[in-house]
């Protein structure tokens, strides 16, 4: 840097060119190749040209040339003529690969320039005409010109030498007046201009390819390497894998997909903070970058890592990755697990055997132990219909596929309807009848959710609707909302719309909110819930006792009913311990003023029990399955089921 400031540093840099890159040195000497072929390739024409000139005029004149002089000239000519062609075949070699040593090609250049020096110089001074030639010398140190601008220090000493002797020659000659040795100086300094002239102009040129070339290169780089963990990314990972599938000497009758998880790595974030779980990540990145080495890895997403490996040791590597994240952390239950998919065909695609090879990761998920799980047929069917339904939700909403059916809700006291919960179905016409299970999750998973469930909103608001409008003994329909519907859209507004449009009453309509997605300090969740009681509907608590969050969430959320899982309801009757637990759950309920509904009721015990510990509502096949609108409306025109 010191050597490189200041006006000497300057000077210095301008006039060494051993001081730039290997970058700029290449650069320079490209261009000067390119130079070099025009140069030889003028100097080889003109050489003929004049070969050609000497000879017709030594036979329309022999009496004007000595035999001395043309065999000389012969001699000068044709040297000249052979370096120029050796200069342009290296040339053109060096430009198409074909040759790269570039000290050969230096002393080319080298002998051709001082060839032509030469040349000029023997030409000029024994012209004809005393000195008359001496454009042929200037033409020379031009061509030569040309070549040498990569070095000023040597253009310039070549120059000075060359003039020296020129007009050392031409003073010997015929002794030169003050003004022609003016000239002559003004002519060496225009020369030697604008050498360098050129040689900085081309020099500031290649700095800046350079720049751009080493920022192009740190952007190419950037582009495959994943930013927290610095392992390979998706991209680098799809880009290596589908080289090496293509290539026919590579084997690939072992190699499989592997997809691999840190399962629970979420408590580890919430038990020591989001910092403390990038560093861990990074450490998981690092054990498996050890444990796969030399293979072809990448960071997939968040705590998701791939390789793409020998099927025969994936097993004995993932132990090993288990392995040391659990010396690095035994008081959480991390297990590292991975979903492995085969390759069997140098067709198949690298992106949908990951999705393949995910998807059997994400089945091993919540059975301890199980850390290698293979992508199967079963899972093959599995995961076609998940994408279907991610991708067909849509259209299935459209054509009608998505049903609603309702299920009815009793009084315990009576057996009388007290209202029917609207329940989704998909008969579809290529999966055919699928059940919740079946979409719900990847719907949620998706985000897609909020789409079925305004769509159930919209049927059974409209079929409310039509019930009401015929004069039917209409019941009040509970609707499912999913957490993540609070994230996607606006429920409660939402749902106040659709009311408002089909002209409906709101306590026609009640909202049902599992417990499970409820956590105690969620102040924005809890600000939509309220919503949904100002605007006059009535905020129905789900599956009670399925999830963690318990009693808080009666103390935190103001709902006016609680629908009990039916998980409380089996082994009833054999079990004193379920029924003190429901006895008390339902006596809590009525001390804070919760309307209480108890699902799963299959049996007429269980009916009987819940009715004498004052269950309000009930619900479960004992009373009826989902079923289609028109067969719940004609159970009720029957007297089957009394409103
Ligand atoms: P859920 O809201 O708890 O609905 C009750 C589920 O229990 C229904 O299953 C119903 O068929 C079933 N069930 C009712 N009585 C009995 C019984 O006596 N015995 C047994 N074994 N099961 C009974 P379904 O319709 O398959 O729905 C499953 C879950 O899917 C629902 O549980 C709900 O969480 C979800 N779901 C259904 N439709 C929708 C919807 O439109 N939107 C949303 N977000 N979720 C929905
Ligand atoms: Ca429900
Ligand atoms: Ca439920």
């Amino acid at each position: 840097m010191v050597e490189n400031s200041g006006v000497k540093g300057r000077i210095k840099r301008f006039l060494k060119s051993c001081r730039c890159s290997s970058f700029v040195k290449d650069y320079l000497f490209t261009s000067n190749i390119r130079s070099a072929i025009f140069v030889s390739v003028i100097v080889a024409v003109i050489e003929v040209w004049m070969l050609i000139m000497m000879f017709s005029g030594v036979i329309e004149d022999s009496n004007n040339y000595t035999a001395a002089w043309l065999i000389t000239h012969t001699i000068a000519y044709t040297v000249l003529l052979v370096s120029s062609i050796i200069t342009l075949v290296y040339s053109v070699l060096f430009l198409k690969n074909k040759v790269s040593n570039k000290k050969i090609g230096s002393v080319i250049k080298l002998l051709f320039s001082i060839i032509l020096i030469l040349f000029g110089l023997y030409i000029s001074y024994t012209s004809k005409d005393r000195g008359g030639q001496v454009f042929v010398f200037i033409t020379v140190i031009i061509i030569v010109n040309c070549i040498f601008v990569w070095h000023p220090l040597v253009s310039f000493t070549a120059l000075t030498v060359v003039f020296m002797i020129y007009m050392f020659l031409q003073n010997k000659l015929v002794p030169l007046s003050l003004s022609l040795k003016v000239n002559a100086f003004t002519t060496w300094l225009a020369f030697f201009v604008t050498a360098l002239n050129s040689h900085h102009q081309q020099r500031v040129e290649a700095q800046k390819d350079e720049e751009l070339n080493s920022l192009n290169l740190f952007l190419q780089k950037k582009s495959l390497i994943d930013d927290l963990t610095l392992l390979p990314n998706m991209n680098y990972f799809y880009k290596t894998v589908g080289e090496f599938i293509v290539d026919e000497k590579k084997s690939i009758d072992d190699m499989c997909f592997a997809f691999m998880d840190v399962e629970n790595f979420k408590s580890y974030n919430e038990k020591y903070g989001f910092a403390a779980g990038t560093n861990f990540l990074k450490t998981v990145a690092q054990i498996i970058n050890e444990v796969f080495y030399g293979e072809i890895i990448a960071r997939f997403s968040d705590d998701h890592f791939v390789a793409f490996t020998d099927i025969t040791k994936i097993k004995d590597k993932v132990a090993i990755v288990n392995e040391r994240i659990q010396k690095k952390e035994n008081l959480l239950q991390l297990e590292f697990k991975a979903g492995i998919c085969k390759l069997k065909d140098r067709k198949d695609s690298p992106t949908l055997a990951c999705d393949h090879a995910r998807y059997a990761c994400e089945s091993s998920k919540k059975h301890f132990g199980r850390n290698i799980v293979e992508y199967d047929c079963k899972m093959d069917k599995l995961f076609n219909q998940k994408q279907y339904i991610i991708n067909n939700i849509d259209s299935a909403i459209e054509k009608g596929f998505v049903k609603v059916y309702y299920q009815p809700v009793v009084w315990a006291a009576t057996g009388k309807i007290c209202g029917v919960e609207a329940l989704a179905r998909w008969e579809d016409p290529v999966f055919g009848f699928l059940s919740p299970a079946a979409f719900i999750s990847v719907l949620e998973e998706y985000h897609l959710i909020h789409k079925l469930d305004l769509a159930v909103m919209e049927i059974a608001c409209k079929d409310l609707k039509e019930a009401l409008d015929t004069g039917f003994p209409a019941v009040p329909v509970s609707i499912n909302f999913s957490r993540l519907d609070f994230e996607l859209i606006d429920p409660a507004k939402e749902l106040d719309c659709c009311i408002t449009k089909y002209g409906l009453s709101k306590s026609y309509i009640h909202v049902e909110i599992t417990e499970s997605a409820l956590s105690s300090n969620d102040e924005k969740l809890k600000t939509s819930l309220e919503v949904f009681h100002q605007n006059g509907n009535s905020l129905w608590l789900d599956d009670f006792g399925s999830g963690y969050s318990g009693l808080n969430v009666l103390k935190d959320y103001n709902f006016d009913l609680m629908k009990i899982d039916m998980a409380f309801l089996s082994g009833l009757s054999e079990n004193n311990k379920a029924q003190s637990i429901l006895t008390c759950i339902i006596n809590l309920a009525n001390q804070i003023g919760v309307q209480t509904l108890t699902e799963g009721v299959e049996t007429q015990e269980a009916f009987d029990f819940l009715k004498s510990i004052g269950c309000l509502r009930l619900q479960g096949y004992l009373f009826g399955k989902p079923m289609p609108k028109e067969e719940f409306t004609s159970k009720v025109s029957s007297g089957f089921y009394q409103v």
